[in-house]
């Protein structure tokens, strides 16, 4: 399905909390969870920078929808997330059942953004989500986001450079 102005303003919101995690020291993706009834239920960001890896906000949101959802309420949710899920948090949200997917840039425009600028390969392979959860309804990128993602993934980038 076409994403809506609503899902874009979820989106931004992504952006925001993608921002604030490059702020602080982490890396830039941020992601909400909205229930069934349009309702914000959960969100966060990046926690990478004190050395635990897998905290991706995509992850978080699975874990704390264990603990808050009903598998119906799971099922209905959507979650909102400024860079495409990796393989691990593709796993998690099949795994927990949750809803629709909606990304702001997808990982295939990251890695090519990073190739250009001459990054090395990540750890984990960049598979598209459906090829992990392929039950999950996916939709994504949003171009209007895309410069402003673009931006804070060069900032990244140049904050790691010697
Ligand atoms: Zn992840």
């Amino acid at each position: 399905m076409p994403i809506t102005e609503t899902d874009l303003l979820h989106l931004r919101r992504c952006v925001e909390l993608a921002r604030e995690g490059l702020d602080d020291g982490d890396e830039p993706f941020g992601s909400v969870l909205v229930d069934g009834d349009g309702v914000v239920r959960f969100e966060d960001r990046n926690r990478v920078k004190d050395g635990d890896e897998t905290r991706h906000p995509e992850f978080e949101i699975a874990k704390w929808s264990a603990d808050h959802l009903t598998p119906e309420e799971r099922a209905a949710a959507t979650v909102y997330t400024s860079g495409e899920h990796c393989p691990m948090c593709s796993a998690a949200h099949g795994w927990m059942g949750l809803g629709r997917i909606v990304y702001a840039v997808s990982s295939a425009q990251l890695v090519g953004w990073l190739t250009e600028w001459g990054a090395g390969p990540a750890p984990v392979r960049p598979l598209p989500i459906q090829e992990v959860a392929p039950g999950v309804p996916v939709d994504g990128p949003a171009p209007e986001l895309e410069d402003e993602m673009r931006a804070l993934h060069r900032r990244l980038f140049e904050s790691r450079q010697p």
